[in-house]
């Protein structure tokens, strides 16, 4: 498999440090909020990722961690602990808040057909873990206490700004116009392991450390989590590319002068989705979620397939004319897929031809595009129903769009009595109303209440709402 590394900044053949098998780290969630459908196409395109390298015959162990303390609101080590105005915006304890965010987060995972990895950890719940990394990184002279936190000496690496691209002098903290400098640092670009002291006294979160009562920084938890859970030598790490810097940045500053020797080999970046304001985000206020999407009568995994759309390393516009148009593919798809029957004669050959099509495409830095275009091959080759049911089946493993129930769905709606269907793009609360009044248009016509049905009729024009009969049953737009 061939897949671009950040730490290069190259495309490189992937090979794990223990043949055929594969560690490989997520950054976690943050607890506070709901995610936003940004988040969630980091999460989907990694999620292929475990899938293709598992579909390429890769035995994976994934581990994630849960942010659920020390993930500060700004990159420098004096913003506002996230969780803790989380809390504060819900008047409920920092706990609570991530036990309903995490849940909420991976209900949303569930929809978006993302598996959850097999190694789930709350950071809270690896305290000791991150405690004995520290008190090493000190006694290896590569932290030091000031001020009552622990400090990493960024002074003591050959390389700090390992991803080359960044211009060090505009990423480094505290140049910044609008970051606040810690006086206590030595070096710009050094940053918290252990909060003691800092402007949170109403830290709710606090365990004793040989430095005092306190929590530690977010870069830690996943250095600590990583090394315990998935040992010393990491194949893959990924995030979105936001977390490049400082974060993984700082994840392998900690990890190899704790380890005293390379840790992780691929670094693998997701690009953002972008709105009109740029990069989706939660601190701009409103943002997309899943449920928001649902509201509006979006299947979530159409989003999962206009995120496949696309290449991992490209930043994705999001618009919702761009999310109707692979509503319309995905649907579309499946109902191709619903044509199909489930019988003729096993060709093997032609199997496997658009098998290594469909392998080359994730082989080739993961192009989910290509890997969606070896399906759609499948349609179309000259090989039996039940053959393209097996691919389909097969290839869905690694892309999660829930084919083959969404055909089956497709195909008993289709022999059941006449049902209206939702378009995209319109509440629950107004589909309601208006089927409400298609049925009663329908009901007056019965009753030959011409007055009554045209009325309703002029109603519905007056809104640009088309209703048309379909061998499917009633289905009504809204037009532009
Ligand atoms: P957070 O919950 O804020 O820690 O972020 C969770 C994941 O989402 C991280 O891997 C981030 O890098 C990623 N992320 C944040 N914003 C976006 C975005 N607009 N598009 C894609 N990924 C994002
Ligand atoms: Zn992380």
């Amino acid at each position: 498999m061939q897949l671009y590394n950040t730490r290069t900044q190259k495309k490189e053949e992937f090979i794990p440090h223990e043949a055929g098998k594969v560690k490989m780290y997520t950054c976690g969630p943050t607890v506070y909020h709901y995610a936003h459908i940004g988040n969630l196409r980091t999460y989907i395109m990694e999620d292929v990722l475990e899938k293709g390298l598992r579909y390429l015959g890769y035995d994976v162990t994934r581990a994630m961690n849960i942010t659920d303390v020390g993930h500060l609101s700004s990159d420098a080590d004096t913003g506002e602990d996230k969780m803790l105005s989380g809390a504060r915006r819900e008047h409920k304890t920092v706990m609570e808040i991530a036990k309903f965010y995490t849940d909420a987060f991976f209900a949303d995972c569930e929809k978006l057909g993302i598996q959850k990895p097999a190694i789930v950890v709350p950071a809270t719940s690896c305290i000791e873990t991150f405690i004995q990394m520290i008190e090493k990184l000190v006694e290896k002279g590569y932290a030091y206490i000031a001020g009552g936190n622990v400090y990493f000496d960024t002074s003591k690496l050959e390389t700090y700004y390992v991803f080359g691209n960044m211009e060090e002098e505009g990423l480094a903290v505290g140049v910044r116009d609008s970051v606040e400098e810690d006086e206590n640092k030595r070096n710009k670009s050094d940053f918290v392991l252990w909060f003691t002291k800092s402007k949170f006294d109403d830290q709710e979160l606090k365990w004793d450390s040989l430095w005092g009562v306190g929590y530690p920084g977010w870069h830690i938890e996943c250095s600590g989590i990583s090394v315990k859970y998935l040992g010393e030598y990491l194949d893959i790490h990924c995030g979105g590319i936001d977390n490049a810097f400082p974060h993984h940045t700082n994840e392998i500053a900690q990890s190899e002068s704790y380890l005293g020797h390379p840790w992780c080999k691929y670094w693998f970046h997701v690009l953002h989705l972008n709105d009109a304001r740029g990069k989706m985000s939660k601190s701009k206020g409103d943002f997309l979620t899943v449920a928001y999407l649902e509201e509006k009568g979006y299947e979530p995994l159409a989003y999962r397939m206009f995120c496949l759309q696309s290449h991992y390393r490209k930043p994705l516009t999001f618009t919702f004319e761009s999310l109707d148009n692979a509503v319309t593919s995905y649907r579309k798809l499946v109902a191709r897929i619903a044509a199909l029957k489930a019988d003729g004669a096993h060709d093997e050959a032609g199997c496997e031809a658009l098998r290594e099509k469909f392998r080359g495409a994730l082989g080739n830095d993961l192009n989910t595009s290509l890997a969606l275009t070896a399906l759609y091959d499948v349609l179309k080759a000259k090989i039996s129903d039940s053959d393209k049911l097996a691919l389909i089946g097969e290839f869905d493993t690694v892309l999660s769009l829930g084919l083959l129930d969404a055909a089956e769905k497709q195909r008993k709606a289709a022999a059941e009595p006449a049902k209206m269907q939702r378009p995209a793009g319109v509440s629950e609360a107004e589909a309601t109303e208006i089927e409400e009044l298609i049925a009663k248009r329908a009901a007056a016509r019965k009753a030959k209440d011409w007055a009554t049905a045209d009325a309703i009729r002029d109603t519905l024009a007056a809104r640009h709402i088309v209703v048309t009969d379909t061998p499917q049953g009633i289905v009504w737009k809204i037009e532009a």
